[in-house]
């Protein structure tokens, strides 16, 4: 058989996995599509293996299933491939998915139906040679955390490669998050008097100008760690659609609240944010006597994806994509993945997957060359592991 015809053979299976996999409405409402999603996968894994050696192992944690696969007769480094089969919620037309010569459309196309179809193939192919294993969590858009959250502690791979969308970049590095709450509370008084109270609105205000200073946001795509202002309320307004409905204007008002989100890059810690909010409030404080109180929560705390550029999987990796491509593309993520957790491990992750274009809209599609990268150069890593 010739290389093209090869190719061909191989291309299809994976347009024809990926448009399959993209027919299951597999969004967060719909549990039951979840389910026929990972029985699909189970079967046309155990049809292709031909053997019976693979283990399907389910964990569930909250009612949440992520599928585990591997063969338990395999020796030689743990190679964990890692994806999620849920989406985004979108219309029954997005699940129709269809393909032309450059792209595949339909929701999850790119995120990331398409890398769990690379993923599933690469298994298939080296299930029998290799100690490959196949992760499949159903949670990683409403953040992971009883899919591969769950599911981390209890295996230890020796790397991790996860096939999100990342424009055929190596990523090593994601942000970490925090979402922290500050919440400002005070007697209150007439508006005719404000030498009666300090206003909560104005304490607030002066708290997150001085986050503003130590916080500030690049204007363009920097890596750096950023502050958002995601909500805001004080006083006793109604609001309705963006518009104040009713409520006096001639109260000082008793009560502030506003809810941050902070993303991290690797040098800045979650405990760094901590102590700068802590600080600022605590140096407030002392301004303000015992009528008030100011309260901070942690709504949540995401760890950040850093695997050390040194790690020898890294180093492979770049150098296969130097010598397949002719270029090496690394760059960071500003958003978090299901890889996080392992890191939080110690555990090398890396991620590279295909371009993803409008993901997260209705007209999502992935690049049909960047899908065909992914699956070669992880092929070409794993010939060698
Ligand atoms: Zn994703």
């Amino acid at each position: 058989m010739s290389g093209d015809k090869m190719d061909n053979k191989l291309n299809n299976k994976l347009i024809n996995l990926t448009e399959e996999l993209v027919r299951f409405r597999s969004d967060k409402g719909n549990p039951d599509e979840i389910d026929k999603t990972l029985s699909f996968i189970r079967k046309y894994i155990l049809d292709d293996s031909g053997s019976d050696s693979i283990e399907f192992k389910e964990f569930i944690d909250n009612d949440v299933k992520t599928l585990y696969v591997f063969n338990n007769e395999a020796v030689g480094p743990e190679i964990l491939l890692c994806g999620h089969i849920d989406v985004i919620s979108a219309d029954v037309k997005d699940f129709k998915p269809r393909h032309d010569d450059k792209y595949i459309y339909g929701r999850g196309s790119g995120d990331m139906k398409s890398g769990v179809a690379a993923i599933i193939e690469l298994f298939l192919k080296y299930c029998q040679t290799k100690n490959v294993r196949l992760l499949i969590s159903t949670d990683e858009e409403i953040g992971g955390f009883n899919g591969v959250g769950y599911v981390y502690d209890k295996i230890n791979p020796s790397l991790v490669l996860v096939t999100e969308p990342t424009s055929n970049n190596i990523r090593i590095k994601e942000k970490g998050g925090l979402w922290i709450d500050i919440n400002v509370t005070g007697p209150g008084g007439h508006a005719s008097k404000p030498w009666v109270a300090n206003n909560c609105i104005d304490i607030l205000i002066g708290i997150l100008s001085e986050l503003r200073i130590e916080y500030t946001n690049p204007k363009s795509d920097e890596w750096k760690t950023t502050m958002n202002i995601g909500a805001i309320n004080g006083g006793k307004l109604e609001y309705s659609k963006g518009k104040i409905i009713s409520g006096p204007a001639n109260s000082i008002a008793d009560n502030a609240s506003v809810r941050l989100d902070f993303r991290l890059v690797e040098t800045t810690s979650h405990d760094d944010i901590i102590s700068d909010v802590n600080n600022i409030i605590s140096k407030k404080m002392q301004s303000l006597n015992s009528d008030f109180k100011i309260d901070t929560v942690i709504i949540e705390k995401v760890v950040h994806l850093n695997t050390d550029e040194n790690n020898p999987y890294v180093k492979k990796l770049v150098k296969l994509q130097k010598e397949l491509f002719n270029e090496i593309k690394i760059s960071p993520g500003h958003a978090a993945s299901d890889g996080r957790f392992f890191s939080s491990k110690g555990i090398p992750v890396i991620l590279y997957g295909p371009e993803s274009l409008g993901h997260h809209s209705n007209n999502e599609r992935v690049e049909l060359i960047s899908v065909i990268n992914t699956y070669n150069l992880l092929d070409k890593f794993m010939e060698d592991i």
